[in-house]
């Protein structure tokens, strides 16, 4: 796998489209438990993206990522602007010095790390988390090819389902308590959709 601008291009417009694409079912897991703005939050964001897709694929990989990191940050908003860019930002930051595919899994956990940093969250709270952090463990587990794309895409769909049984603990879902119990959680269900862009773009490819 690497990371051309050619290759860049599909990611970042894959990743940009289906997220656009599932703003309707991302607005109505956040009206059922926080205030139904996630789908038009990420939709603005990735719109956004996408109508910087040209430069953004010139650039060097890792201040390609790092653009996506700035560009949600600003257009965003809520919660999960801030918490999307800076996985981004992080992401980008180790991959300017770190090489693919080898180090795949140390930069996707670059951006994890800074999720979790700025939301002082940690897996099991019912929010994108719970799909980044399996997500980086299957990652962890095996080296690159057909069949890690096919348990990632497996592993962020079952860990996005897992989070309807849980009740919240960070964010807005939280101030629901045993109430946000049985709803997937909005950014669980953005974090697998973005990731599933990831792995159709890769296998269409491979
Ligand atoms: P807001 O909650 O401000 O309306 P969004 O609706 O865009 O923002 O995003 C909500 C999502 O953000 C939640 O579903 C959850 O996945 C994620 N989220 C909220 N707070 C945190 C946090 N502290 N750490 C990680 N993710 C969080
Ligand atoms: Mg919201």
């Amino acid at each position: 796998m690497s990371l051309e601008p050619e290759m860049m291009r599909s990611l970042v417009k894959a990743a940009a489209e289906h997220v656009i694409a599932s703003a309707a079912e991302l607005t109505a897991l956040d009206q059922a438990i926080g205030d139904g703005d996630h789908g038009a939050n990420m939709k603005r964001g990735f719109e956004a993206v996408l109508g910087k897709l040209d430069a953004i694929a010139a650039l060097p990989p890792g201040e390609a990522l790092k653009t996506i990191g700035k560009t949600l940050v600003m257009t965003v908003g809520g919660a999960s602007g801030p918490l999307y860019g800076s996985f981004f930002l992080a992401a980008g930051d180790a991959l300017s010095n770190k090489q693919l595919p080898a180090d795949l899994a140390d930069i996707f956990g670059s951006g994890v790390s800074a999720v979790s940093a700025r939301g002082r969250s940690k897996a099991g709270e019912k929010t994108m988390l719970d799909v980044l952090f399996p997500v980086l463990a299957t990652l962890q587990s095996e080296a690159i090819g057909p069949e890690l794309i096919a348990r990632v895409r497996t592993t962020a769909h079952e860990a996005a389902a897992r989070t309807a049984p849980m009740q919240a603990t960070k964010g807005r879902a939280s101030y629901l308590g045993a109430r946000s119990i049985g709803h997937v959680d909005p950014g669980a269900r953005s974090s697998c959709v973005l990731v599933h862009a990831v792995c159709d773009t890769l296998e269409a490819r491979s």
